[in-house]
């Protein structure tokens, strides 16, 4: 078989590697589907003479964002004003009681195709009806990653039997979509639930994620149930390991800090449901200065509400500042690599994706920086390209989006689907399940 090669010419490429390499006038060259070089754009031409072009020479390149942590829905706009606990149990638990799994499916696909639409490539999503969400997550072309809600509940529909089914299923590293294990938290699962979680994620050597230490509330229900703090607790049951994803970690004592320092956990970072949820802020530079692996999570479109990465590589930029009042915290840089090749680390694909780098998978977001609100515009000035992706972009401005060399996303228009046919049926059903959500008394 004939290899694909095809030559992504650039105006700028923000490689995101290792020494924060930028070129002009460069060429990546994909082969199947990987970067195999990265060239002179004159000498790219020359040496690949009938190889298809993908024009990107107006264009600022970077990797394809990594997205840490996200649920899917199909509704959102209520519940706007809640903290935490109450938002769960009036919003999200409702929800998700609520919603059918093929309103769950269409909430997933909607969900994905707006994350890549905006950018994003990778991204890890805890799902209700999470098998139904893996057929959204195949048809949407994305690399997704998802984890189960799994709950010590009888009705529980995402049981760890079937999240282990599922790891087995997609064992395949060359899969683009595979499952995870996980539990949705200490509240929903009990102790002997979570050790087992923790025994698969040994067992299979598979990464798993839970929400923890996400508000004050959070912690002190922890307390009184179990007589330490969240991400204690969970040391204490043998799963904080560098298995283990934190989502959210607000709220850690040093003791915490120092446990997910020592064993190697990682975190999800969720500035913006963190704000919109009142929960505070995460000390993020402290993480960072301890070695701490940290990526970008937008959480779901409930608590957000959209899954747009470049509004929340400004949040993540911005909200450490109100709690340590130090300009310098992240710059725009460290905010981007977060969004990157730091969140590929998190989720132990760093070998793959997070930065563009001959061997690794052509995963790449494209950038219409042509704009007003990109001024100035100028390739051979990357530092200032980079402040305009994290304080002036919004997913609106990517142009183009390319998983495994395959475009997804050209002239900011998805090419799997039909937009305004896909907006249509899935407006239907957002329809009919809000107004379900109305009759059992959600406040919209
Ligand atoms: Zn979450």
């Amino acid at each position: 078989m004939s290899e694909r090669i095809m030559l992504i010419p650039a105006g700028c490429i923000l490689t995101m590697d290792a020494v924060g390499t930028a070129l002009q006038d460069h060429t990546i060259v994909s082969k199947d589907g990987k970067i195999a070089a990265i060239l002179p754009t004159a000498e790219a031409r020359a040496a690949y003479p009938t190889a298809e072009v993908f024009d990107a020479s107006e264009k600022v390149v970077i990797p394809g964002l990594v997205n840490v942590h996200m649920h899917s829905n199909l509704v959102r706009g209520f519940g706007d004003n809640m903290a935490l606990y109450a938002w769960h149990e009036a919003i999200a638990e409702t929800v998700g009681m609520e919603t059918r799994p093929e309103e769950m499916q269409m909430g997933a696909l909607i969900s994905y195709l707006e994350a890549i639409k905006s950018g994003t490539t990778t991204m890890l999503s805890m799902e209700k009806y999470s098998a139904y969400c893996y057929e959204a997550a195949v048809q949407s072309g994305g690399r997704v990653r998802i984890v189960p809600y799994v709950l010590d509940f009888d009705d529980c529909v995402d049981k760890v039997e079937l999240n282990l089914e599922y790891v087995e299923k997609t064992l395949d590293p060359a899969l683009r979509t595979r499952f995870i294990f996980g539990f949705d938290s200490f509240r929903e699962a009990g102790p002997d639930l979570i050790r087992q979680v923790g025994a698969l994620s040994e067992k299979y050597n598979i990464l798993m994620q839970t929400h923890s230490a996400e508000s004050v509330d959070d912690v002190k229900l922890c307390l009184e149930k179990f007589g330490c703090e969240p991400v204690k607790y969970l040391y204490d049951l043998g799963v904080l390991n560098e298995r283990m994803i934190l989502a959210h970690g607000v709220h850690l004592t040093q003791e915490e800090k120092d446990l997910v320092e020592k064993v190697g956990a990682r975190i999800a970072h969720c500035p913006t449901s963190n704000m919109k949820l009142s929960d505070g802020a995460a000390p993020v530079r402290e993480y960072l200065d301890r070695g701490i692996r940290l990526g970008i999570g937008t959480d779901g479109a409930n608590s957000n509400n959209n899954y747009d990465m470049f509004e929340e590589m400004k949040f993540a930029a911005l909200l450490p500042r109100i709690a340590t009042k130090k300009a310098d915290d992240l710059t725009a840089e460290q905010t981007l690599r977060l969004a990157t090749i730091e969140g590929a680390r998190v989720l132990g694909l760093d070998q793959e994706v997070g930065s563009i780098e001959v061997g690794k998978k052509t995963d790449l977001c494209i950038l219409d920086m042509r704009s007003l609100h990109c001024l100035p515009f100028n390739m051979a000035e990357p530092g200032i390209l980079m402040s305009h992706i994290v304080y002036s972009c919004s997913g609106a401005d990517v142009d183009s989006v390319l998983v495994d060399g395959e475009v997804l996303v050209k002239n900011h228009t998805l090419t799997r689907f039909d937009e305004a046919n896909l907006f249509r049926a899935a407006n239907v059903m957002a329809c009919d399940l809000t107004a379900r959500l109305k009759a059992r008394g959600v406040r919209m």
